[in-house]
């Protein structure tokens, strides 16, 4: 197969300039001016952005949380994944309490295999490591999984005690695994649940108000110092507030190796929306829970600064279904909602038209940034010679609106959009995995199964 993208606006992390691509089979393997090439495929990209594809650091697919499972499975979120531009996924395997670690990547693997319609890789979820298992984590490593998920919240679910952490931590520092952290501190959080909880409370809205940001930056603090005394390099999941990215920052002037990311929906929606009437606030129903607009304000200056590198989704959709278990009390909603499609044009639109984000500064929170610290660059998250060629060709004068009533934006299989009724000025025409044109038109064109699982590297160097 070749293909040849024709005079598009090329743009990574650094350049920025007009060339044709050529493509021959999954590499690109010749940028220029004028190409003198015949290719099976010409595709005339004039007046377009092309941008490497999207990476995607933190997805949720087919996860059983409790009685549910997020809605989404490999095929479906990942089609959608497609339809927006990213053509990386990163997601979690979960281990259970008391089990290896290898039964839950097998069955990732066995969820993704056959079914992905994007390239995905796998960060592993630990909640238990008693001391003479860590060697697990090597063998880890060598599987191509060098990033391990903790959490400081959800006691009796994930949690794992500051022991547990430390243990990871200094065995994650040799092997050049990254960790990551879930950051929030859940033994308080419960506590103000529990209270919340005897008062009477019952809507929506009460999640948000038993999660402090405090209790966010808390964690934060808390998972920096271990980090930095067990010498592992940290990447916080998720941040939502001015209160989470206080010690991010310190970390960094220090010279720590610490990353940060944050999502579409704190960077665009706030608590407002658990005032809605009835039970709607559930939509949102995620941790973090929606934060407030000045909390918004320092997530984008935090992007723009460079003190957060990544904006990944926590994709995690729920149709109203399983919300509505949660009926009577707040704490059975499950958590999280759907975005997996949408990241790549809300950020065009709320970050590059806005003046927030350069072009290559949303290249490289949307792609770069992300290849770069879980072991995936130059394959991933440039375009370049020697690169996988992952394009989007992106029309900056496309309008959308986004809601669940538009087949054009909404793919995901899920019965409500977290952004009903955004307009986006800027949408992925075409997108290309590999150097096969998975996305024309908007109308996803791949098949399931043409994702393949990606080996990661271990963590080297990268100052970003
Ligand atoms: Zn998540």
């Amino acid at each position: 197969m070749s293909l040849l993208v024709r005079n598009g606006r090329i743009i990574t992390a650094a350049d920025d300039y007009v060339a044709d691509l050529y493509i021959h089979g999954e590499k690109v393997t010749l940028i220029g001016t004028k190409l003198d090439v015949e290719a099976e495929e010409v595709i005339d990209a004039s007046g377009k952005f092309v941008f490497p594809g999207g990476v995607d650091p933190h997805v949720h697919l087919d996860l059983p949380v409790g009685a549910v499972i997020s809605s989404d499975d490999y095929e479906t979120g990942t089609r959608a994944a497609a339809c927006g531009g990213t053509t990386t996924v990163l997601d979690f395997p979960t281990q259970e309490r008391g089990r290896s670690l290898f039964e839950a990547l097998e069955l990732w693997h066995q969820k993704a295999h056959g079914k992905a319609c994007v390239d995905y890789g796998f960060h592993m979820i630990v909640c238990d490591l008693p001391p003479g298992r860590e060697a697990e984590l090597d063998k880890l490593v060598e599987e191509g999984v060098p990033s391990i998920k903790l959490f400081t919240a959800y006691p009796d679910r994930l949690y794992v005690d500051d022991a547990t952490l430390y243990r990871v931590m200094r065995r994650a520092a040799d092997l050049g695994a990254v960790v990551m952290m879930h950051a929030e501190n859940g033994i308080v959080i419960d506590e103000i649940v529990r209270a919340a909880c005897a008062e009477g409370h019952t809507e929506p809205r009460w999640h948000a108000l038993t999660r402090p940001t405090l209790m966010e930056g808390e964690a934060v603090h808390r998972c920096v110092a271990i980090a930095r005394v067990a010498g592992a390099v940290l990447y916080v999941v998720h941040m939502s507030s001015a209160a989470a990215l206080e010690p991010l920052r310190a970390a960094r002037d220090r010279g720590q190796l610490v990353f940060g990311e944050t999502c579409p929906q704190y960077l665009l929606l706030d608590h407002s929306l658990y005032e809605k009437p009835g039970f709607e606030g559930a939509k949102w129903v995620m941790t973090p829970p929606l934060r407030s607009k000045s909390d918004q304000a320092e997530l984008w200056k935090a992007l723009h600064m460079g003190d957060l590198q990544t904006v990944g989704t926590d994709h995690c959709p729920f149709c109203m279904a399983d919300k509505e278990r949660g009926r009577d009390s707040f704490v059975k909603i499950p958590n999280g909602a759907p975005g997996i499609e949408n990241r790549m044009a809300l950020l065009f639109h709320a970050g590059v038209r806005t003046g927030a984000l350069t072009l290559n500064r949303f290249v490289q929170v949307t792609s770069t940034n992300a290849a770069k610290i879980f072991g995936l660059f130059p394959r991933k998250g440039t375009i370049a010679v020697g690169s996988d060629a992952d394009l989007v060709i992106f029309d900056p004068e496309r309008k959308e609106t986004i809601s669940v009533n538009n087949p054009r934006t909404h793919h995901m299989r899920v019965d409500y959009s977290a952004y009903e009724g955004f307009t986006v000025h800027g949408y992925p025409d075409t997108v290309v995995l590999r150097g096969q044109v998975i996305v024309r038109d908007g109308e996803f064109v791949g098949r399931p199964g043409c994702g393949q699982f990606l080996a990661r590297k271990p963590f080297e160097e990268a100052v970003i």
